[in-house]
C-alpha cells in the first residue's frame, strides 16, 4: 500500500507530528506565493494581507493534517498486523505454509543469478509417532508438545534461518547459503534439542524424537523441487528407523534416489 511508504508504525508518532509541521509551512508558502504573485506586471510583491496568508493556513491545516495522517497511521498499523496474521501459525509462531513458502521462493529467484548466494539447503522436521501422544494424553497436551519442538528448533537455528510450520507435526527449515556440512550439523543439532525437551505430559517425562529429511543445493532450484527431495530423503528417515537425520546428495549432482 502506498502510506506504507510513508513508514508510519508503531513507533512514529513523531513523524506524524513533523508531516504536520511540514504540511502547514508547505500551505502557508503556496498561500503566500499565490497570494504575492501578481498577474498585472508578472512580479511578485508582499501581497496586500500578507498575515492572512499565515493565519489561516496556521488554522485549518494543522488540525487538518494531523487527522488524515493519525487515520493514516492506524490503517498502516492495522495492516502490518493482518500481514503478521495472515502469515504466522497461531499455536506455535513459526511461518504457515503458505508464508514460509513464499519467502523460501523469493530467496530462490533473487539468488538463482549469484553463484555464490545460490546454495543452502530445506530440511523437513516430523515428529515420530506423535498421534501416540495424541491419544495416550489428549490432543491439548499435543499442542503442548507441538510448541516445545517449534521453541527447540529455533534455539538452535541461525538468525538468517527460516522456520515454517507445514502443517500438523510438520516443520520445515530453510537455511540459506548453508553447505552440505552445515546442514547435516544443524539437522543433527535439531534432532538432539527436540530429544532434551522436557515434555511432561502427566508430571513425568515422555520423549520426544523427530525424522529429518534435508535437500542442500547449489544450484538454481524451486521450493517444490527442494520440498520433493527433503520429503523423500524424510521418509528414508522413518523407514530406516526415525530419529535420525538423512541428507540428499547435493542438489545438481547425478544421484540415484534413496534406496
Ligand atoms: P510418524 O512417526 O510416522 O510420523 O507417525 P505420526 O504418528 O507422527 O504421524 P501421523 O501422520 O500418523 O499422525 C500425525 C498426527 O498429528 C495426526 C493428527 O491428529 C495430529 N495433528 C495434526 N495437527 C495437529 C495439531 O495441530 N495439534 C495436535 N495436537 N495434533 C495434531
Ligand atoms: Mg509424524
Ligand atoms: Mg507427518
Amino acid at each position: 500500500m502506498w502510506y506504507n511508504k510513508l513508514n508510519l508504525w508503531l513507533t512514529s508518532q513523531f513523524r506524524v507530528v513533523l508531516l504536520t509541521v511540514l504540511g502547514t509551512l508547505i500551505c502557508i508558502g503556496i498561500a503566500l506565493a499565490i497570494d504575492g504573485y501578481s498577474f498585472d506586471d508578472g512580479g511578485w510583491r508582499w501581497g496586500a494581507r500578507p498575515w492572512n496568508n499565515v493565519i489561516i493556513p496556521l488554522l485549518v491545516a494543522p488540525p487538518l493534517l494531523y487527522f488524515l495522517l493519525t487515520q493514516m497511521r492506524r490503517l498502516s498499523i492495522a495492516y502490518h498486523r493482518l500481514e503478521t496474521v495472515a502469515s504466522t501459525d497461531s499455536l506455535t509462531s513459526c511461518l504457515n505454509r503458505a508464508a514460509f513458502a513464499t519467502l523460501v521462493e523469493a530467496y530462490l529467484e533473487r539468488f538463482s543469478t549469484s553463484p555464490h548466494h545460490n546454495r543452502g539447503a530445506m530440511l523437513i522436521i516430523d515428529v515420530d509417532h506423535f498421534k501416540g501422544i495424541n491419544d495416550a494424553f489428549g490432543h491439548d497436551h499435543g499442542d503442548e508438545a507441538l510448541k516445545l519442538v517449534a521453541g527447540s528448533i529455533r534455539s538452535v537455528l541461525r538468525s538468517v534461518d527460516i522456520i515454517g510450520r507445514l502443517g500438523g507435526e510438520e516443520f520445515s527449515v530453510f537455511l540459506p547459503g548453508a553447505s552440505v556440512e552445515q546442514c547435516q550439523s544443524i539437522g543433527d543439532r535439531i534432532r538432539l534439542a527436540v530429544g532434551d525437551v522436557a515434555f511432561l505430559p502427566e508430571g513425568e517425562p515422555w520423549p520426544i524424537s523427530v525424522s529429518v529429511g534435508a535437500a542442500p543445493f547449489s544450484s538454481t532450484t524451486t521450493f517444490s523441487e527442494l520440498y520433493r527431495v527433503a520429503d523423500q530423503y524424510l521418509y528414508k528417515a522413518k523407514r530406516d528407523g526415525r530419529n535420525r537425520v538423512v541428507v540428499a546428495p547435493l542438489l545438481g549432482t547425478a544421484s540415484p534416489p534413496p534406496s
